[in-house]
C-alpha cells in the first residue's frame, strides 16, 4: 500500500516529472494548448502519493478548548487524577453498608444527606444499622460499599427517620475511584482527531488549551468566461457557478479556513493575476480550465507562476484532468469544471491534502468493504468513482450506485453519500459483490 494512498489497488506506475520554469518565465504555453501523451495518466494511488509527498504539514499551534474541536490533537494527554477521584454513587438512594442488608429488606435509621460536591474528608463513617440519603454523583461515606436506588426503597412502618431497603450485593451502583480512568493513563495520543468526546476528555483532564495541528487555509477560485455567480441570472450561454460554493462548503466542513476568490474568466493575465493571490493559502482549489479546450489555461498559468507540476492527467472517473501543483509551500488542486468531477476529485485527493496540512498521521481516504445492490460495470482503463447511497441492508453495508447523468451531474452527487471504488481494472461486477466504499462523512445522515 502506498502511504496515505488507497488500500487493496494495485501498485502504482512510474511518473515522469514535470520540471518547473523558472519563476517569471514567459508565458510560453499559454496560447498552445498542450499536448499530453496517453502515457502521462497515472493511478489514483500514484497521484495521491505524488501529492502528498509534496503537501507540508502546518506548523502545530495551541488553541483553547473551545477551538479544539476538528482539529488534530499534537500532544499526548493523560489523566491529571483518577476518574472518579472518590468512590461515587451511580443513583440516587441511600448509601449502606451491605452487610446490613445480607439477610433481605430491612429498616435502616437515616443519618445524613450527602449531595453531590460534598468533600469526602468531611464524610463520618456510615454506623451499623444506618443509612445515608445520597445523590448520583456524590462520595460515599467511610463503610459505605452501594447504594440502594430510590426505587428500591419505601418509608419505613412507624419510624419517620428510617427507611426500608432492599437487599443490594456489595458495590452495587457505586463506582470505586479510579473504575473509569487511572491517574496518569495515556487517554489521547498525537494524531488523534478531536471530536466531541475528545473535547470532554480534554476538559476533564483540566486543560483549558491545547497543542493542535495547524488550521490549513484554502483559497477557492472558480474559472470560466460562462461563470456568473449564483445570485445572477444566467444570459444566454452562460451559468451559475457551483462549484466554488461547493468547494468553499466542502473545505470549511473538512476544516479549513476559507477564502473564495469568486470567478475569474479564462483570460491568462486575469487568471494569472487570481491565482497569484490563491497561491498566498496553504491550499488553492481551482475549477476549470484544466482540459484540452483551446481556452483551459490553468496548467500554462500554473508553469508560468512557477508552479511545479506534479501531474495533469489521473486515470479516474470522474475528473482525469486533474491538475496538481506545488509552489513553495502552496498546494494547487485544480479541478476539471464538470461540477460532478470536481466533487469527486474533492473527496479523493483534495481532501487528503487538508488532513496532511493539518497533521493526520493517515490523510489518504479510507475506504470501508461493502456489498452492490445491483450489477456494476465501467469501461476499464480507469478507476471509477461512483456517487452512491450506502445503508444497511439485513445487517450489510450496502451501496446502490445512482442514476447519473455524467460528471456534470451534481444532483446525483446530493443525493449520494458514499462513492463506490472500482480499481481500473475492473469490468463488470456482480450484485452482493463486496467493494470499497467512501462513506462521505458529511452527507451520510442522509
Ligand atoms: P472546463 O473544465 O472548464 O472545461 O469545464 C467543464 C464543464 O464544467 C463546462 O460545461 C463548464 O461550463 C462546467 N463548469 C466549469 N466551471 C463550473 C462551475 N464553477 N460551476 C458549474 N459548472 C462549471
Ligand atoms: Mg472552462
Amino acid at each position: 500500500m502506498s502511504p496515505g494512498g488507497l488500500t487493496r489497488h494495485p501498485s502504482p506506475g512510474p511518473v515522469r516529472p514535470v520540471a518547473p520554469p523558472a519563476r517569471g518565465a514567459p508565458p510560453r504555453a499559454i496560447l498552445a494548448a498542450v499536448a499530453h501523451p496517453v502515457s502521462d495518466m497515472i493511478s489514483v494511488e500514484r497521484a495521491l502519493e505524488l501529492l502528498l509527498g509534496a503537501t507540508p504539514v502546518l506548523p502545530q499551534e495551541t488553541v483553547p478548548l473551545g477551538a479544539a474541536a476538528g482539529r488534530v490533537l499534537a500532544e499526548e494527554i493523560r489523566a491529571d487524577a483518577d476518574v472518579p477521584a472518590f468512590d461515587k454513587a451511580l443513583m440516587d438512594g441511600f448509601a449502606v453498608r451491605s452487610a446490613d442488608l445480607a439477610g433481605g429488606a430491612r429498616d435502616l435509621v437515616v443519618v445524613r444527606e450527602i449531595p453531590a460536591g460534598t468533600d469526602p474528608a468531611t464524610l463520618p463513617a456510615l454506623a451499623t444499622g444506618t443509612a445515608a440519603r445520597i445523590m448520583t454523583g456524590a462520595p460515599l461515606p467511610p463503610g459505605a460499599d452501594a447504594i440502594v436506588p430510590v426505587e428500591e426503597t419505601e418509608a419505613a412502618s412507624g419510624d419517620r427517620g428510617a427507611v426500608r431497603c432492599a437487599a443490594v450485593r456489595p458495590g452495587d451502583h457505586r463506582a470505586p475511584r479510579g473504575a473509569d480512568v487511572r491517574a496518569g493513563a495515556t487517554l489521547l495520543a498525537p494524531g488523534d482527531f478531536i471530536g466531541a468526546a475528545e473535547v470532554a476528555v480534554l476538559a476533564a483532564c483540566g486543560r483549558a488549551a491545547v497543542r493542535v495541528g495547524g488550521r490549513p487555509r484554502t483559497a477557492v477560485l472558480a474559472t470560466g468566461d460562462e461563470l456568473v455567480a449564483p445570485g445572477e441570472t444566467p444570459a444566454p450561454g452562460r451559468l451559475r457557478n457551483s462549484n466554488g460554493p461547493m468547494l468553499l462548503a466542502l473545505a470549511e466542513r473538512a476544516g479549513a479556513v476559507i477564502a473564495d476568490l469568486g470567478i475569474a474568466p479564462d483570460d491568462p493575465a486575469r487568471l494569472r493575476a487570481a491565482m497569484e493571490r490563491g497561491l498566498e493559502a496553504d491550499l488553492l482549489l481551482i475549477s476549470g480550465g484544466v482540459s484540452m479546450g483551446a481556452r483551459d489555461f490553468v496548467g500554462a498559468t500554473l508553469r508560468d507562476l512557477g508552479a511545479e507540476i506534479l501531474f495533469e492527467r489521473v486515470a479516474i472517473r470522474p475528473g482525469k484532468p486533474f491538475t496538481a501543483a506545488r509552489r513553495d509551500r502552496s498546494i494547487v488542486c485544480a479541478c476539471p469544471g464538470n461540477p460532478a468531477s470536481s466533487y469527486v476529485i474533492f473527496q479523493v485527493f483534495a481532501r487528503a491534502v487538508l488532513r496532511r496540512m493539518a497533521g493526520h498521521p493517515h490523510p489518504g481516504p479510507s475506504p470501508v468493504r461493502g456489498c452492490l445492490a445491483a450489477p456494476a460495470r465501467q469501461k476499464p482503463g480507469r478507476a471509477g468513482y461512483w456517487q452512491a447511497h450506502a445503508a444497511l441492508v439485513d445487517g450489510r453495508l450496502t451501496a446502490e450506485i445512482l442514476p447519473s447523468s455524467g460528471s456534470a451531474d451534481i444532483v446525483a452527487c446530493a443525493r449520494g453519500n458514499a462513492l463506490v471504488v472500482l480499481p481500473a481494472g475492473t469490468g463488470t461486477r456482480a450484485a452482493g459483490e463486496a467493494v470499497d466504499m467512501l462513506l462521505l462523512d458529511d452527507s451520510f445522515d442522509r
